[in-house]
């Protein structure tokens, strides 16, 4: 069953060195019990995208241009505030980027996580209070009860971020757009959270979108993956098939890079050669091709819109929805193939 549904979404900010496209032709779609991964690098506008689906763009001082994002048979841009406001954190829950900004500091942990079940699930204070305890113990948080009367800044960054995860579950939301869920987690606790993560979907269907720097665990647990250049989609492919056979040279540059630091677990990503697209000057053609060794003539001109490979015979396996958008893809996928083969 699909969950959410993103169609051709386009977000616009008016900067003082220009208007510059943060989002642009974006779609996908997560299935329930799934979890669609984002990435690219810095300023790629994955928590743009994560923004728009909960009706936060305004709030960003962005304009969504044009799009549509289904959930439960409504488009949500289409939704007023007060409306979009009952979505929030009941149905569509979204762990922000940054904990510390995202709770706030003059509340007790406990009282935060409190009212969400109260306003949500409409449980008493003091059922509210002993749920809140439990959410906290399930995502590892030691010594849960007494941790429920400490003010945010009393938590360390690993464990703020713990408690937002909490926070954005107990309402049981369908859809999860987790930005970067695990920056500030040790390796160990990364998993842990992820593995909630897995429950949650197992157990209840729910859809996660994972925005994340962590290939190697984007790879490991992810179902789809969406990978952004510069506001687009410029591949997407199942988890396994993409980052071991990508398609398109900037995935295959992501890789390598997170590879060379030499299977250490890596939060940000090693830097891919060359300087990254500068949105509000956009080069003509494919916007990656600056930095790309492949680029041809063509790639300079036009831009590339993503499809499926043109030839079969590259051994690559043509699961339904994989694409590139890549003039020279097949040399991409042709080389993996060899490489297999060999
Ligand atoms: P990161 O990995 O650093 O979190 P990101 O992929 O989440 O990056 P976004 O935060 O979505 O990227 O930003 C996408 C682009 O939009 C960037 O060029 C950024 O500078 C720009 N941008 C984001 N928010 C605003 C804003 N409020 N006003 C103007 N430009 C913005
Ligand atoms: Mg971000």
């Amino acid at each position: 069953m699909t969950l959410l549904q993103v169609d051709n979404l386009r977000v616009r900010y008016d900067t003082p060195r220009g208007p510059l496209w943060a989002v642009d032709q974006l779609s996908f779609k997560l299935e329930s019990g799934e979890m669609v991964a984002l990435v690219g690098e810095s300023g790629s506008g994955k928590s743009t995208t994560a923004l728009a689906i909960l009706g936060l763009v305004p709030y960003s001082g962005g304009t969504v241009e044009t799009g549509e994002i289904w959930y439960g048979g409504r488009n949500l841009l289409a939704l007023d505030e007060r409306e979009f406001r009952k979505l929030r954190a009941s149905e569509i829950a979204l762990v922000f980027q940054d904990a510390s900004a995202a709770l706030n500091p003059f509340l007790t942990i406990g009282l935060q996580l409190a009212e969400v079940l109260e306003v949500h699930r409409g449980l008493s204070r003091r059922e509210a209070l002993k749920e809140s305890a439990r959410a906290l113990g399930d995502v590892g948080i030691p010594d849960p009860e007494s941790r429920l009367h400490a003010y945010p800044h009393e938590l360390s960054g690993g464990q703020r971020q713990r408690a937002l995860i909490a926070m954005s579950l107990v309402a049981k939301p369908k859809v999860l757009i987790a930005d970067e869920p695990t920056t500030a987690l040790d390796p160990a606790v990364a998993l842990a959270v992820l593995d909630l993560l897995k429950r949650e979907r197992e157990e209840r269907g729910a859809g996660v979108v994972l925005v994340s720097h962590d290939l190697e665990l984007v790879h490991a647990t992810a179902n789809r993956v969406h990978v952004m250049y510069a506001g687009r989609v410029i591949e997407q492919a199942d988890a396994h098939e993409l980052f071991e056979r990508p398609w398109h040279p900037y995935t295959a540059a992501l890789w390598r890079a997170r590879a060379r630091i030499g299977g250490e677990r890596q939060h940000r990503l090693a830097a891919v050669p060359g300087a990254p697209a500068e949105l509000t000057a956009l080069p003509p053609g494919c916007a990656f091709h600056p930095r790309c060794e492949l680029a041809t003539d063509r790639c300079r001109r036009e831009r590339p819109d993503l499809s499926g490979l043109r030839r079969a015979e590259t051994g690559v396996s043509l699961s339904s929805g994989r694409r590139a958008a890549c003039f020279e893809k097949e040399r991409v996928a042709g080389a993996h193939a060899e490489a297999f083969d060999a």
